[in-house]
């Protein structure tokens, strides 16, 4: 192994594991990035012990990835409950995944929500999607969302009242454009596994994997070209291979017309006196108003003061204090709950990006660019954690193979 320089743009989960990956390989790279801390899109404020994340986002604990590089055991992982508290019409109704947690078989279940058919194909697509390869569902022609399960017949009512709000949350826009590939990857990993959250807030994860890796704050990279990089700052770096993991239009002068497009979000952060659920799961509003979901802090963190997250996905033109006394009338009018003192809001411009044509994740031999700029990042292939970490490693493993001159053939 010769002793190549290896410079990787962007501290985010993909960059932190193609760090992690040079470096069990003996290589020593440095990481450059623009912010002042780890993680990118993954992170967490605590103020006053309050544990805020920069938008509510879940690890699955069926990714793969996460199976590779992470140690969960020491994130301290909690489990929200399989299935969601629906609001509609002034009454709440509970639905989940009944062959995992035995409470959610009321009779009553789809009495608002869905029909019995319904329920019988929630069944048959877990069945269905449970025992569907990765590699099948990243291959199967792109649908939208929600063209899917119209075609699947599902009926208006569990799509209106369910499947729009619950993945309006996590594909964070409402007319279910996205991807089917991305609707059944995801609808995959939660009936196989848990979503979850670290004990000490999203954080935990990129912090984990930062653990012991060469990193450069507040150093925005303003372009690279061959093996030289220019910064903000007016300085340059010479390196042998540099990964880029942040979209590369923003640095590679040659793709400054392919611009990448993202979808934005809100969370906000309200005190509260409700009790909360008693059991971390997350709330769905089906209303037309601008709260999409929300979950209470007590709930989920051991011994945490009451504090409600509220997730906003639709636009909005007021400001966030406007929004803030919207928020609290609707939660108050769809749900009985009383929100107490804003505590603070993070708008998030720039959340997922939007994609076509998704795959599951780079073969290490589809990321090299040029002769010295090789890249990473959810953006290549589909934004979860799980690609973001899998692009990371696939970049770090084209590196190494070029730095050794080994030849692979994808
Ligand atoms: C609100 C929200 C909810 C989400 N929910 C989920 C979820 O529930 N489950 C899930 O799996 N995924 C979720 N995601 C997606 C997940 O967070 C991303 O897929 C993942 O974090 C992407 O990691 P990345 O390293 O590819 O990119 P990023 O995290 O964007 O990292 C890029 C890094 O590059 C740095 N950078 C950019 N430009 C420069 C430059 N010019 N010079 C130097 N540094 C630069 C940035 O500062 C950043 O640190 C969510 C994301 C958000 C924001």
């Amino acid at each position: 192994m010769e002793n190549k320089k290896i410079v990787i743009i962007g501290a985010g989960v993909s960059g932190l594991v193609a760090a992690q990956t040079l470096k069990n390989q003996g290589y020593e790279p440095i990481i450059f990035d623009k912010n002042t801390h780890p993680g990118g899109r993954v992170h967490t404020i605590v103020e006053n012990n309050v544990i805020m994340d920069l938008g509510f986002q879940v690890m699955l604990d069926e990714y793969p990835a996460i199976k590779e590089y992470l140690d969960t055991s020491s994130l301290d992982l909690i489990k929200f409950a399989p299935g969601a508290v629906i609001f509609k019409d002034g009454r709440t109704y509970k639905l989940g995944d009944a062959s995992r947690d035995l409470k959610f078989l009321l009779p009553t279940i789809f009495a608002g929500i869905g029909t019995l058919g319904d329920k019988w194909k929630v069944f048959t697509l877990s069945r269905k999607l449970k025992q569907k390869s990765l590699s099948d569902i990243f291959s199967t022609p792109e649908i939208t969302t929600e063209q899917y399960l119209k075609d699947y017949g599902f009926s208006d009512k569990i799509i209106e009242n369910f499947f729009r709000p619950f993945y309006a949350g996590i594909f964070l826009e409402d007319k279910l454009l996205t991807s089917s590939r991305m609707f059944e990857f995801v609808f995959k990993m939660f009936a196989t596994g848990n979503a979850t959250v670290p004990a000490r807030g999203i954080k935990a994860i990129p912090e984990q994997l930062a653990n012991d890796i060469d990193i450069n704050y507040n150093k925005e990279l303003l372009e690279v070209v061959g093996n030289q990089l220019t910064f903000k700052d007016g300085s340059q770096v010479q390196s042998d291979y540099t990964i880029v993991a942040t979209p590369a239009s923003d640095v590679v002068p040659n793709l400054r017309n392919q611009q990448q497009d993202w979808k934005q979000t809100t969370v906000f952060y309200f005190k509260t006196d409700h009790e909360g659920f008693k059991q971390p799961i997350i709330g769905l509003l089906t209303g037309n108003g601008y709260a999409n979901n929300f979950h209470f802090l007590h709930d989920v963190f051991p011994n945490h003061q009451k504090v409600i997250s509220i997730t906003v996905v639709k636009d909005y033109t007021q400001t966030e204090e406007e929004l803030s006394s919207l928020l609290a009338q609707e939660l108050k009018q769809e749900t009985g709950i009383e929100l107490g003192d804003m505590i603070k809001y993070f708008k998030i411009k720039k959340a997922l990006p939007v994609l076509n044509n998704l795959n599951y994740a780079l073969p290490s031999t589809e990321t090299q660019l040029t002769q010295h700029v090789f890249l990473a990042g959810d953006h290549l292939s589909n934004s979860s954690l799980n690609a973001a970490m899998l692009n990371g490693a696939a970049a770090a493993q084209a590196v190494i193979d070029k730095a050794e001159n080994r030849v692979v053939v994808g």
